[in-house]
């Protein structure tokens, strides 16, 4: 049991903490722009078998950009390449070609299509995919809580594999216990998701923390009966607009954790 200091002030005692991924541990933003730019530029060369006209390029282009949540300053940390499973941004390009004339199997195949194609596209130059870097701060925080005897779980609606490999690239295995992916049932926001990934480290709900940078984590989390819900501030060009939270962190040095010396003194206690 450790006491997690905000600011150097006591919020809460807790013996496990939940973390999302993408914008809150994972400074995602490149990645994802290279990711929303690959989709849709295999929109262009594919939609209508690539024979579009200026006016079409265009209007298809920022019809995507606006379902994705890309800008000119980068990607809104609501949108849904930054929330949303890899399921989701299928659906919503799918509906982009609906909202053009496509009819629906033909728009859910083509996006299917898009996105295999980006994902073939990325494997064979595994070079510029680009590592998923660690946000200012988060190594040493992880150690910080690990070495308080704190579990850390990752929930996410990335995929497992995309979870791992950031999990590989960055050597966090030994401080992320367990993970709660867009494959595992339910997916968050449910919940559920919450309390399974809570069953999974041994813990109750009211004994961990949850930190992300998206209103859907938070909501989730105070559903889930979560000890205490954080918001992280700084993980986009663009700070997230936050309701449901009961603390905010602008940089990961302002969280630390120290030992619950009362409970210290009481275990030691004959
Ligand atoms: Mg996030």
């Amino acid at each position: 049991m450790a006491q997690l200091l905000l600011k150097e002030k006591p919020i809460a005692t807790i013996q496990g903490v939940l973390f999302d991924k993408d914008g809150t541990l994972s400074h995602s933003e490149p990645n994802l722009v290279d990711l929303a730019t690959g989709r849709i530029d295999q929109a262009v060369q594919r939609f209508h078998g690539g024979h579009l006209n200026v006016n079409e390029v265009s209007q298809l282009k920022k019809l995507l950009s606006a379902a994705y949540g890309v800008n000119s300053r980068g990607i809104h940390p609501g949108g849904t390449i930054a929330v949303a499973s890899r399921n989701q941004n299928l659906i919503s390009t799918a509906t982009v070609f609906c909202l053009l004339g496509e009819s629906w199997p033909q728009a859910l195949a083509l996006a299917d299509e898009i996105f295999a194609a980006v994902d073939a596209l990325k494997n064979q130059a595994p070079s510029a995919e680009g590592k998923s870097a660690l946000l200012p701060g988060v190594r040493s925080l992880l150690q910080s809580l690990r070495s308080k005897g704190v579990i850390c779980a990752v929930i996410s609606n990335d995929t497992s594999a995309g979870i791992e490999s950031f999990l590989d690239q960055n050597n966090l295995h030994d401080s992320i216990s367990e993970i709660w992916s867009a494959e595992h049932q339910p997916a968050k926001p449910n919940p559920e998701a919450v309390k399974a990934l809570c069953n999974l480290i041994g813990l109750a709900p009211a004994q961990c923390a949850l930190i992300g940078d998206a209103d859907s984590d938070l909501k989730m989390a105070r559903q889930a009966g979560i000890g205490i819900s954080l918001g992280f501030m700084a993980g986009w060009n663009q700070p997230p607009t936050l309701t449901a939270h009961q603390h905010l962190i602008h940089h990961w040095n302002e969280l630390s954790v120290r030992a619950d010396t009362k409970i210290t003194h009481n275990l030691s206690s004959p």
